[in-house]
């Protein structure tokens, strides 16, 4: 009776995919989620009228694989692309008072697509920008997959490539921390490659950022389990797992807080800690390897205003602790006339256990500086969301440590953002390792079914 069966232990992207590859192939298929929703990392909460986002999420034109789930469950137009990059970096330190620069792209082929923005982008010299250009043709050379890359950090290959600590900050980082979630010198050079390559010297509009014009839970939650309905998965929300052991006749039994499942295909989709935890023994050769994946937080600082204060939808900051503002006035249902503001934090080991009244008294200044609309506005609402674990931390050797889909033992699969994706923590990675993993199990019970990211691949 199990032998149709699979479980999917983890309703973050990463199970939510393998659930709805699984089901696609026809197999039974049960999500076994411990909180009261899915979504995992990228959810949103009620707070008074507003639905807030944990943190904001933005995913870029090359992320083939969420773009692929968001058409999967029908959220593709509630997380529209800008029609093409252009991310405006605002200088609040620079001597002259204020200064925007922009990153855009062109309609001409890589790289000259980024060619002319970085030519006039204001924020480093003309020998700085003449740098940032070689370097950026020397990381096209470079291999991402190439183990030797893991092991060695990003910002000691931007020093050899002669990039000042400003050509760091007001470009590599501010890029970097954002997708990597650390600092250059934090980064294995191999992930920075990936990302750099990926999004900006791949393909000409592969960098234009998408973010949801909905609560994220919307997409992650909502609409993703219409689509496990139809497609016949049994989703169990606070359903803890508390073990997976092997039984005699080779199937698996998941024992929850409050039952058992029987299954011949187990995919264990929760963070890496958790796998550790939940892994029965022989499954990988080296499991406390899972164990030295470092964690990295990011914290958003909300702040909603009695009136507009940014026209933009979004912008960077420089000489500011503030690193990425969004405008989630819409997003978030707000309809008075007031400006909800999110601060997406990356990196942010130093702010993470802070006080909410330290934070305050930190990011409200920073906002007047950099929006002078801010400061004879009145602040209605201020308060901050914490996610200490919210990536895997991307440092020079994580590569060894990520196991693939497959472990040693029949039946049973990995994912999560965290597994052999080659990406950073995302929702990318996400997406997939579920598609992975679910196809790794489907190849060994014999059954066929079209990889979704084949083509993308
Ligand atoms: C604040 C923040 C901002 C981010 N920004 C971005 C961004 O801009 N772009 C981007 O691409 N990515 C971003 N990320 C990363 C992205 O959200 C994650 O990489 C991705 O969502 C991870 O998905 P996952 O399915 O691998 O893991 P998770 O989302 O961690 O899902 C694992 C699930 O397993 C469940 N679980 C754990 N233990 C058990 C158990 N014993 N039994 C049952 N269920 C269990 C958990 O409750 C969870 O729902 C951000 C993350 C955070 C936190």
């Amino acid at each position: 009776m199990s032998a149709n069966h699979a479980v999917v232990v983890g309703g973050g992207l990463a199970g939510v995919t393998a659930a709805l590859e699984l089901a696609g192939a026809g197999l039974r298929v049960t999500l076994l989620e411990s909180r009261p929703r899915l979504g995992g990392l990228a959810f949103s909460f009620k707070r008074g009228d507003l639905t807030v986002d944990n943190g904001q999420h933005v995913y870029l034109r090359c992320c083939t694989a969420y773009r692929w789930f968001l058409d999967r469950v029908g959220g593709t137009a509630l997380a529209p692309l800008q029609e093409r990059l252009d991310v405006p970096v605002l200088d609040v330190a620079h001597p002259g008072g204020p200064r925007l620069g922009r990153l855009r792209r062109s309609a001409l082929p890589v790289p000259l697509h980024l060619a002319s923005s970085l030519a006039r982008y204001p924020h480093l010299s003309l020998a700085e920008r003449a740098g940032v250009g070689r370097a950026a043709l020397a990381l096209r050379r470079l291999d991402p997959t190439d183990p030797a890359l893991d092991g060695l950090d990003f910002a000691t290959w931007l020093g050899r490539y002669g990039q000042s600590p400003r050509a760091i900050e007001a470009l590599w980082d501010l890029v970097g921390i954002a997708t990597l979630n650390a600092t250059a010198d934090q980064s294995s050079l191999g992930l920075a490659a990936m990302v750099f390559k990926t999004g900006l010297l791949s393909e000409n509009g592969a960098a234009d950022i998408g973010w949801a014009a909905v609560p994220l839970g919307d997409l992650h939650d909502t609409l993703a389990r219409k689509e496990l309905d139809a497609a016949g998965v049994r989703t169990q929300l606070r359903a803890r797992v508390t073990g997976i052991f092997r039984s005699q006749d080779g199937n698996w039994r998941v024992d929850t807080e409050t039952g058992t499942l029987d299954a011949a295909t187990v995919v264990l989709a929760v963070p890496q800690r958790e796998a550790h935890g939940l892994l029965p023994a022989g499954a990988l050769a080296d499991p406390d390897k899972l164990l030295d994946i470092g964690t990295a937080p990011i914290l958003n600082v909300h702040v909603v205003y009695d009136r507009k204060v940014l026209r933009r939808p979004f912008f960077a900051a420089l000489g500011s602790p503030v690193q990425w503002v969004f405008d989630r006035t819409d997003a978030s249902g707000l309809t008075d006339g007031g400006q909800y503001l999110a601060l997406s934090q990356s990196a942010a080991q130093d702010d993470i256990d802070e006080p909410v009244s330290v934070l305050r008294t930190k990011y409200l200044p920073e906002l007047e500086r950099l929006l002078p609309a801010t400061r004879g506005a009145k602040v209605r609402d201020f308060f901050v969301t914490r996610e200490r674990t919210a990536t895997f931390a991307p440092t020079p050797g994580v590569g060894r440590l990520r196991p693939g889909f497959r472990t040693d033992t029949p039946g049973l699969y990995l994912a999560g953002a965290w597994t052999a994706t080659g990406w950073p923590a995302t929702m990318e990675s996400a997406v997939r390792s579920g598609v992975g993993a679910a196809h790794a199990a489907l190849a060994a019970l014999g059954r066929h079914r079209e990889n979704p990211l084949q083509e993308a691949a």
